[in-house]
């Protein structure tokens, strides 16, 4: 029969997202609701191999459902690839009676997260917390909304300028390999070209439209280019536009980490707080090595050893749409 859980520690891994802090209030306390004790592990793998953890309690996530980053700190750690780095982190868990772990991060804590259940057999659960939505069996991760939101809002006002001196601004947004961001800030703000990792970019294409735009006296454009575009961003665009149409006022903006930050959306808050419930539920329900992701709005248990990046999912509907709407 499978032990059951009594102590469970909850972590934040690898980037930050917004709503992380609203997942660790729903473990902590959905494991308090349960009778558990839980602790906070600081700085993700770094902090649990370094023993800096924390008993909480209800007032310990007081007051942060709304609040960007997380609490506990985030960090990459070498160390944790390795065994030796792992057996650390055992360690510390066994020392401390922790029999159950809560990791909120993207694909890569997951693999930590699997590395060390394989190794130990402490049940870890995982929750999606990364801006760019590219991990396969979840419709949401925990902080996409929110970086589209900002996303949004920055290019709005982009947009407003753009207007006043009939310019073209090149805009990149988060997205090493996954285009979302990209792909639902475009859509939303009427970007008239959306460049992403997971198609390839015809710069002439993006040219000739500009050319023809121009013809008919549309002299407003937004291109909206995730940064890890195969042609190489915004800059690279630009340079490959300013060389073809001297006469055109291009202009970069790098949206950057302001993406990353920010109070979180409604969605994010509800998701996270949903996550965070069942992540508990399944700690406690012996549903154990698996990440909580939710699809067609039910809950979905990804197998840790199932994780993946999502890869070239963007549907030819999409670019479609895009196509049709920025004439
Ligand atoms: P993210 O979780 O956002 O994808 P990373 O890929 O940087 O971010 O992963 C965060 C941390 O998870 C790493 O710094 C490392 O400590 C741990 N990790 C990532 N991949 C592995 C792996 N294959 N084996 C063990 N630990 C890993």
């Amino acid at each position: 029969m499978q032990k059951k859980v009594s102590r469970i520690a909850v972590l934040t891994s690898g980037g930050d997202s917004p709503g992380m802090n609203a997942a660790v209030r729903a473990v902590v306390r959905t494991g308090l609701y349960n009778g558990l004790e839980v602790y906070g592990v600081m700085r993700g793998y770094q902090g649990l191999i370094e023993d800096d953890l924390f008993k909480m309690e209800s007032r310990s996530v007081a007051n942060i459902i709304q609040r960007g980053g997380t609490i506990l700190k985030t960090a990459r750690c070498k160390e944790f690839y390795t065994p030796e780095g792992r057996k650390k982190g055992y360690d510390i868990l066994a020392k401390r009676g922790i029999d159950g772990l809560v990791v909120i991060g993207g694909d890569g804590s997951f693999k930590g997260a699997l590395a060390l259940s394989k190794e130990y057999n402490i049940p870890c659960v995982g929750l999606a917390g990364t801006i760019d939505k590219d991990i396969v069996g979840t419709d949401f991760t925990i902080g996409f909304d929110t970086a589209v939101n900002t996303a949004i809002e920055a290019i709005d006002k982009i947009r407003d300028t753009a207007d006043a001196h009939d310019r073209l601004f090149i805009v990149e947004v988060m997205g090493r390999d996954a285009g979302y961001i990209a792909l639902h800030s475009g859509i939303a703000t009427g970007a008239e070209s959306i460049l992403i990792p997971e198609r390839k970019t015809d710069i002439e294409e993006v040219i000739n439209s500009l050319v023809e735009k121009e013809r008919r006296k549309k002299l407003v454009n937004i291109i909206v280019v995730a940064e890890g575009d195969e042609f190489g961003g915004a800059n690279e665009v630009a340079k490959a536009v300013r060389a073809r149409m001297p006469q055109i006022d291009a202009r970069v903006c790098i949206l950057g980490h302001i993406q990353r930050g920010g109070s979180p959306s409604a969605i994010d808050r509800l998701i996270a707080s949903r996550m965070g419930y069942h992540a508990v539920e399944s700690l406690l329900e012996g549903r154990h090595n698996v990440f909580v992701g939710i699809m067609n709005n039910r809950m979905n248990y990804v197998p840790l050893e199932n994780i993946g990046k999502k890869k070239g999912t963007i549907s030819e509907e999409w670019m479609k749409i895009v196509k049709i709407l920025a004439s």
